[in-house]
């Protein structure tokens, strides 16, 4: 189990409510705030910069509440546990329990509330470009999805320049991977990886033909995925050195949830299989 630090019973007086009354008069309600954050290093070295400040949160959690006058509870703490794990990195994940005692329902009852939780998605993109300026396009993916409020890149890997795969007569490639945290669901990723792909001019003429830049989920935290938008983890990645190779420099140990082989092995049991390496640039 993850370590937590535990907020109860946090009482904001706030206008949400469905009735208009409601937003005018302002009510009680009542924050139960669970986070998941490594506490280990603030621990031992007894720092608070090491760990998450509860004060800072309870005042954000405040300042969501009492920011605008929402008729749900829902939507309050869809925004509230939005808020937290933006404001505080080291929170992972939330969970986040908005009780409203004084709901506007005839008869007695002593509570009401919803039990949200958020978090952090880890997810690995492949890059790919082999059109024009191609570093220049790469850096675009990367830096676009950077600049996305809801998306942070952990860490990018070498680029390597590779033959290109499937057949069809064009230029080298340009490839790497980056990490993503990010708190858009899967294919809210793809959509924002596809307007990337259409920012840089991507034109999808020919299957797995020249492109300016190409962006692919690979993984999605341990997910299994079979949408018709999205396959993930991605289906041909054991058969790609360009994607395994710079895969391995930043996650070797990384698990495909569904062959159960880490990045590092498939990577090896492609060389062998193949007798192929790739150049790093
Ligand atoms: P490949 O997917 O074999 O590398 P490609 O990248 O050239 O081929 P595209 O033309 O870029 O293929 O994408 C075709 C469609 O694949 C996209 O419209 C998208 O909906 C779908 N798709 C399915 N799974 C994924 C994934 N994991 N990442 C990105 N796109 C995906
Ligand atoms: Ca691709
Ligand atoms: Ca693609």
């Amino acid at each position: 189990m993850k370590d937590q630090i535990r907020i109860r019973g946090l009482r904001i007086y706030a206008g949400h409510g469905v009735y208009e009354e409601e937003k005018r008069l302002g009510q009680a309600f009542y924050v139960d705030a669970v986070l998941e954050c490594g506490l280990r290093a603030a621990g031992e070295r007894d720092e608070l910069d090491l760990s998450v400040d509860y004060g800072a949160v309870c005042r954000k959690i405040e300042e969501v509440m009492t920011g605008k006058r929402f008729s749900l509870i829902e939507a309050a703490a869809e925004q509230t546990a939005k808020e937290i794990l933006l404001s505080f990195p080291l929170v992972e994940r939330v969970e986040l329990t908005l009780h409203k005692p004084q709901a506007p329902i005839p008869m007695a009852f002593e509570d009401v509330a919803v039990r949200i939780r958020r978090g952090w998605h880890t997810a690995y993109v492949a890059l790919g470009s082999n059109l024009g300026d191609r570093q220049a396009y790469l850096r675009s993916g990367i830096d676009g999805v950077k600049a996305h409020p809801l998306c942070r890149v952990e860490e990018t890997a070498p680029v390597y320049v590779t033959a290109p795969y499937g057949g069809v007569k064009q230029e080298d490639f340009l490839n790497t991977v980056m990490k993503v945290k990010t708190l858009l669901e899967p294919e809210q990723l793809l959509d924002v990886l596809q307007e990337l792909e259409r920012k840089a001019g991507r034109e999808r003429k020919i299957h797995w033909g020249p492109r300016t830049l190409d962006l692919d989920v690979l993984f999605f935290d341990g997910q299994i995925l079979e949408t018709p938008r999205l396959t993930v983890p991605h289906p041909d990645l054991e058969n790609r050195d360009f994607v395994l190779k710079p895969l391995c420099d930043i996650a070797p140990g990384l698990v495909h949830p569904v062959n159960g082989k880490t990045a590092y092995r498939m990577l090896k049991e492609l060389e062998e299989k193949t007798g192929l390496s790739v150049k790093t640039m």
